[in-house]
């Protein structure tokens, strides 16, 4: 006989280990699942020739003070992972080769220089963005970003640099984001100033949570993929192992592709055929390209900067999605994790990360190219880097569908206006006792904070239905 939990989780990534601790605290007897042999899915760090390498280009966008450290505080773990603002020094934009604080009123002064009397429109937009009432954002969640800003300006250049942040947000274009999401999440970040990365690299989130787990009874199994979730009289019952062990539970929660989860762990017949069509018509967030490079030593110290090198910019460069061209030059995301964390390289070296847009299912060889651009333009940002680089790789869309799935999408099930608040798929399916959490269903806020939130979601609603044993 197979033995049984309260609850069985497929998957480690953030999702996954969230609602796996916050249930453990409360009382219930769960065993997690994931198929690879380190934890985290997306939000990952791997061992490289003595370099700590996180999956992605991370940086989180409330750090401590929003759905991240919420489910460290539920659980009674709040300092578990140890956060480094990234505020000091201030984060930097580099606009066209000239390099400015990341900041609302630089990013208006780029208007007016660029654009004369596009200003007071900006600070305008940035102000109505904070100050705007709950009850208008949830109006807005269905209205695509790009003609919200509208209302403000047409402006290319003021276009160009706010689909830079809904980019960085979201990872979906500005004509198919959430106004509303862009707002919520935009005032979350703004007011907390609390931006962060944590020691020991993004791996470090879902290892605090799986600490969790442990700490209230629970259990983690890694290296161990799941081939069935079993379903009798339209209940869930249990799961099965690519080894052929099986265990018994009454709510088995996927932290896996919605998609995945609906048309093979399960099997589409079990489910009502408009649940099946509404599952396989969901879209995903962009993708992703980054270089890592060891440096043999420190060449700066700042920690974040986004290189945009267009004053303005066809949309798919904007974002970095180059529609399979490669441009001349290639804005993205840098980030020098070694600036939060020196122990994450060999003493006295340094990593930078160069992260930007790029089409999935390219050939090595495209990727190849897209890397090297990523190279040139560090090397535009840092002209003293090329004396100092040991060596630098390539993480492609491929390498993160190996870790997580979904075709290597960055975030998950995109937040767009057909796929947002009440609209988003929910964590509740229509088979009793099976649910979906992560950034697959439910929630809201910024990448990692959306998995999060997906399952502080998701752990009040089991609570109310069952009856908690804490
Ligand atoms: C390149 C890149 C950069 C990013 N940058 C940022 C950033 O700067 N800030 C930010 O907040 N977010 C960022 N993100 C997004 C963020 O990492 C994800 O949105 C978030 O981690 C998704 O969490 P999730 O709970 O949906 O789990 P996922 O990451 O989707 O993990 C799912 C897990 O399920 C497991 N699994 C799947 N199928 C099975 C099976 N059959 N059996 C067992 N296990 C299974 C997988 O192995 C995986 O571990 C980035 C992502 C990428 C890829």
């Amino acid at each position: 006989m197979s033995e049984k939990f309260d609850a069985l989780i497929v998957g480690g990534g953030v999702g996954g280990c969230a609602i796996g601790a916050l249930l453990a605290y409360n009382g219930y007897k769960v065993k997690l699942f994931d198929k690879n042999k380190i934890i985290g899915g997306r939000c990952t760090t791997y061992d490289y020739k003595g370099f700590k390498l996180d999956l992605g280009v991370h940086l989180f966008g409330v750090g401590p003070n929003g759905y991240l450290g919420d489910v460290l505080k539920r659980i009674e773990m709040p300092d578990a992972i140890k956060w480094v603002l990234s505020k000091d020094p201030r984060p930097l934009m580099n606009y066209c080769g000239e390099e400015l604080i990341y900041s609302r009123k630089a990013m208006s002064q780029i208007a007016e220089k660029y654009a004369p009397g596009e200003f007071d429109k900006a600070m305008k937009f940035f102000a109505d963005c904070l100050s705007i009432r709950k009850k208008q954002i949830r109006e807005l969640y269905y209205t695509p970003f790009n003609e919200f800003l509208n209302q403000y300006t047409t402006n290319k250049i003021i276009h160009t640099l706010l689909s830079g942040i809904v980019g960085q947000y979201f990872c979906v274009l500005p004509e198919k984001a959430s106004a509303g999401e862009f707002i919520r999440c935009f005032r979350q970040v703004a007011s907390s100033r609390s931006s962060a990365y944590p020691i020991g690299g993004c791996i470090a989130i879902p290892q605090a949570y799986v600490d969790g787990i442990k700490k209230y009874g629970g259990e983690v199994q890694l290296d161990a993929k799941i081939k069935k979730i079993h379903v009798e009289d339209d209940r869930a019952t249990g799961i099965e192992l690519e080894d052929g062990s099986t265990y018994e539970s009454d709510i088995i929660i996927s932290n896996a592709d919605i998609q995945n989860t609906v048309s093979n762990l399960v099997g589409e017949k079990y489910f009502p055929s408009d649940y099946v069509e509404r599952v396989k018509n969901l879209t995903y967030a962009q993708y992703c390209l980054s270089i890592k490079v060891a440096l043999d030593e420190k060449v700066t110290d700042q920690k974040l900067i986004l290189y945009l090198p267009y004053e303005y910019s066809e949309i798919d460069r904007t974002t970095g999605v180059f529609a399979g061209e490669i441009p001349d030059k290639v804005g993205g995301m840098i980030t020098s994790p070694t600036n939060y964390d020196s122990n994450l390289a060999p003493p006295g070296k340094q990593s930078i990360f160069f992260g930007t847009g790029c089409l999935p299912g390219e050939t090595m060889e495209q990727y190849k190219k897209i890397g090297e651009k990523c190279l040139e333009s560090l090397k535009t940002v840092f002209p003293t880097i090329e004396d100092h680089i040991e060596w630098y790789k390539t993480d492609t869309p491929t390498l993160v569908e190996s870790y997580a799935g979904e075709y290597g999408n960055i975030i998950g099930v995109g937040q767009t206006v057909d796929q947002i608040h009440e609209r988003r798929p929910s964590q509740i399916t229509p088979i009793k006792g099976l649910y979906i959490v992560g950034a697959e269903a439910g929630g809201h806020g910024i990448g990692a904070e959306l998995a999060a939130n997906s399952a502080i979601e998701l752990v009040d609603i089991l609570l109310e239905k069952t009856i908690p044993a804490k």
